[in-house]
Parts: structure tokens; sequence; C-alpha cells
């Protein structure tokens, strides 16, 4: 039995935990996690979602604040501050720099993203198998039109501008020319079922999906696609995943995500597609739709979310 999991960072993460709790005895979870967040600051490459998943499932985050290492310190960020050494808006926390820095020498050293990626996760065990949607330079950039039209980075829109700039379009820099990192299309292509996980569509599925030859993988594969809404009841939960659907015109409800993914038989992705019991009465054209509660509040309740979207495609985990 093999699981799939598209994944973002935060909402990723939760959601890999209980999917997580599937995994042993004849379960395999592959992670293939977004990589247009990741951005070269102060010289080091850093990898906001993949690390997201990796400290969150090694149990290593901060789970109030929600990103970034537990028991953070903030040194290295006040002194290149002192230097007036720019930018100064991105939270690089004292633990997160040793993380980055192993990843950047490994990098250097020419080792490739998924390699770094594995190597990093011996240290913290996260008890999934975690790719990189791709070993190769892919960027979300966001065209906004403040004061002359220009393309910033994702992170720059995202953390210096709160995401309040309006955003005219993301552009996903790099992904028609980049390939599947070593063992995503295998992964997909041998998978029992693929889950999208309730992750901002906008910013961290769709340049997974952007990877050249990823999607056709999916929609090719013999694998039920069962997606999770990241929207309750027209609310983005946490995070700025409204302002990212304004900019592309979806509505922001689990039928405006749903629809944006789109049933595989008419073009789009879904087989499945389950929203929370607020909103039970969605239709998306051609896709099985099912409600339960979304809302991952603890370990518990996401098993619960994940059970159902594996029921929903008919696959069945004991
Ligand atoms: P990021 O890369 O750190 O922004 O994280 P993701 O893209 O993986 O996930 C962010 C999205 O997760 C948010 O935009 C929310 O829509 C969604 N989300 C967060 N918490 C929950 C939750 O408890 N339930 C559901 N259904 N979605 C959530
Ligand atoms: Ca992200």
């Amino acid at each position: 039995m093999r699981i799939v999991v598209l994944a973002g960072g935060i909402g990723g993460a939760r959601f890999l935990q209980g999917v997580r709790a599937f995994a042993g005895a004849g379960v395999e979870v592959t992670a293939v996690v977004n990589v247009g967040d990741d951005v070269t600051l102060h010289g080091l490459r850093i990898c906001p979602d993949l690390d997201s998943v990796m400290y969150t499932l090694g149990g290593g985050a901060d789970a109030k604040r929600g990103w970034g290492r537990a028991g953070e310190t903030w040194a290295v960020k006040q002194e290149l501050a002192a230097y007036g050494a720019e930018p100064a808006w991105f939270g690089l926390g004292d633990r997160d720099t040793a993380t980055h820095l192993v990843r950047t020498r490994m990098l250097d050293a020419g080792y490739p993203l998924s390699a770094v990626t594995e190597a990093l996760c011996a240290r913290w065990r996260p008890g999934v198998r975690l790719l990189p949607a791709t070993d190769e330079r892919l960027e979300t950039h966001v065209v906004v039109a403040d004061p002359e039209q220009r393309a910033i980075h994702f992170q720059e829109w995202w953390i210096r501008y709160h995401a309040e700039l309006p955003a005219q379009r993301f552009v996903f820099v790099g992904a028609q020319a980049a390939k599947p990192a070593p063992g995503v299309v295998d992964a997909i292509t041998n998978a029992d079922i693929v889950l999208l996980a309730p992750s901002n569509p906008v910013v961290s599925i769709a340049p997974i999906l952007a990877v050249a030859g990823l999607r056709e993988a999916l929609v090719a594969g013999p694998a039920p696609v069962v997606g999770v809404s990241p929207i309750i009841d027209g609310a983005p939960v946490r995070g700025m995943a409204d302002r990212c659907l304004a900019a592309i015109s979806v509505p922001c409800t689990a039928a405006g995500v749903g629809e944006l993914y789109g049933a595989r038989s008419a073009g789009g992705v879904l087989d499945g597609w389950l929203v929370d019991s607020a909103d039970a009465k969605t239709e998306v054209p051609g896709v099985a739709v099912r409600d339960t509660p979304l809302w991952m509040r603890d370990e518990s309740a996401t098993v619960s979310m994940v059970r159902a979207a594996l029921d929903l495609s008919g696959v069945r985990v004991d």
C-alpha cells in the first residue's frame, strides 16, 4: 500500500502527521513537497516548506508559531540587522540557520536537493519519505503593480508585504524546464492513492503540479486522486490563501478550490474532493464530494480526516 501526498508547508505538515499514523506494517508514505518558496538569503539556501514538514514530523517544530524550530533564538538575525545586512524581513532563526548552512554546503558540493533532504532527514526521521517536487530551480514570483509593474519573489510578497500588495499573477519561474526529482514520478505511478493536502492551492500545490511532467504523471497514473479542502466555510483557516485566490479570481470557497483543481475526467486532477461538514452542499462537476470535519485541531482529528479521504477513494487501510 503506497500513499503519496502533495504538500506545502504548515498545512501540508499537519496533514502529513495524520497520514503518517497509517505508515508502517506495509503502508509507505511519500510526500512530494513544494519548492516554489525556496530562496537564497545571506548566502543560505532556504527551503521553507521542506523544513516545515521535516521539523513538524521530526518533533522539532515550534507548534505555537507554526513555523521554524522549537526553542529558537534570534542572535544571527539581530547581528545581521546590526550590520544593516539586507533583507531584514526574513525570520532567520539561529537553530534554523544550522539547517540552511548544512544544506547550502551540500548543494555547493554538488549534491541535488533531494539528496540533501534525505541527509537532513537522517537526523529528523520524519517517518515518511520527503521528496522535493524538483531538484531544479523553481521559484514562485508574484507580479505586482505597485508602484509600477514588477515581479518579486514570493517570500518578499508574503513576509515583507504580508500579501497586501495586490497580486496580478503568480509565475513559477523555471517550472517548464524543471524535471520531477528522482523518485517523484515513480512514487506517483506506483501509488495506490494520491492525496492533495489542504495546502495553499495557488502557491503550494500549483507550483508542484507545474513541474514539467508531474501533472501528466498524476493524471495518467492508476491511483485515485483525492484532494482535501484548505478552505472551510469560506475561510482559509490559517494564513492568507484568500489573497492568493483573489489574485487569480477564484472564490475563496471549498467549491471554488475544487473547481480550480477540476475533475480528472475534464482536464483537471481530482477524482474525489473532501470538504468540511460546514460545506456539505459543495458540488464539483465530475468529482465525488464528501464532507467530514476538516479542522486539524490535533493529530487524532487529522487521522480521521485522512481516513475519510481514503474511504472516499475506496482504498482500505487497516
Ligand atoms: P504554507 O506553505 O506554510 O503556507 O502551508 P500550506 O500551503 O501547506 O498550508 C497552508 C494552508 O493550509 C492555509 O492556506 C489553509 O487554507 C490550510 N489550513 C491550515 N490549517 C488548516 C486546517 O486545520 N484545516 C484545513 N482544512 N486547512 C487548513
Ligand atoms: Ca509555503
